[in-house]
């Protein structure tokens, strides 16, 4: 007999101090390195390396402006040409687990485990082509071993994320962000959304509500700028995100 009461009634939202929001690129993964990985695989495809050259050559001439990789694959060489090598990629454990180290950004899976271990709930928003954002975080959830049920994640068409998480989760002036079920699988009441980017644009907030947390994991940091690394360690040693938040 099936009970009629829907399955959710009884649950009351879940109220938490902190919402971790963490970027992808740059924050979590290292892009470059996946994009050198899908070319990579382009050329095991049979694509001939002056072409695979040139298309490089391009790509990387695009560093700095919206740049859609997946687009510019399919309409260079094809789409079919493109799912193959995204299978081809996904499927290979062996060569994942070989180039993890590099394909992650230094601690992106301790500060996952740390947040977790304090019991910040994250998502993962990012901002872009769709078709690559969802191969990237795909092959991030394998990274981190969490291939199975993935991880939660938003991909925006908004470029500024602390407006964005404004705009979307601050509705009024109340106290608590409106977290929807959708996004973390139960409805969050959050004090503060605390956003981690490398980019210093998307954390222009315009409401206290929304602090911001720069990461910087190139091999020369800025002076006083955090790496993922380093958040981890200091989330690891009890300290909330949000209290390292200087935008
Ligand atoms: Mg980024």
């Amino acid at each position: 007999m099936t009970d009629p009461t829907p399955i959710n009634r009884e649950l009351e939202p879940r109220i938490v101090d902190e919402l971790a929001v963490l970027d992808l690129d740059r924050t979590l993964i290292n892009t470059s390195k996946i994009t050198e990985l899908v070319f990579s695989f382009l050329a095991k495809s049979g694509v001939e390396p002056g072409r695979i050259y040139e298309a490089m050559e391009y790509v990387e001439a695009q560093s700095g402006n919206s740049f859609f990789l997946f687009d510019y694959i399919e309409a260079e060489f094809s789409k079919e040409l493109l799912e193959a090598v995204k299978d081809k990629i996904i499927n290979d454990d062996a060569m994942l687990d070989e180039i993890r180290q590099d394909l992650l950004c230094t601690g992106a899976d301790q500060l996952i485990y740390a947040l977790e271990g304090q019991g910040t709930p994250w998502v993962i928003v990012t901002y872009g082509e769709k078709n690559y954002q969802e191969f990237k975080l795909a092959l991030f959830s394998k990274l981190i071993g969490r291939e199975a049920q993935g991880v939660p994640s938003i991909i925006t068409d908004t470029k500024n994320k602390s407006e964005w998480a404004t705009n979307e989760w601050f509705s009024g002036d109340d106290e608590f962000g409106e977290v929807p079920a959708e996004v973390m699988g139960e409805l969050l009441l959050v004090r503060t959304v605390t956003i981690v980017d490398d980019k210093t644009s998307n954390l222009q907030s315009p409401d206290g509500r929304v602090v911001g947390v720069l990461v910087d994991n190139s091999i020369n940091p800025a002076s006083g700028v955090v790496s993922t690394a380093e958040l981890a360690d200091a989330v690891n040693s009890g300290v909330r995100l949000a209290e390292i938040a200087h935008l």
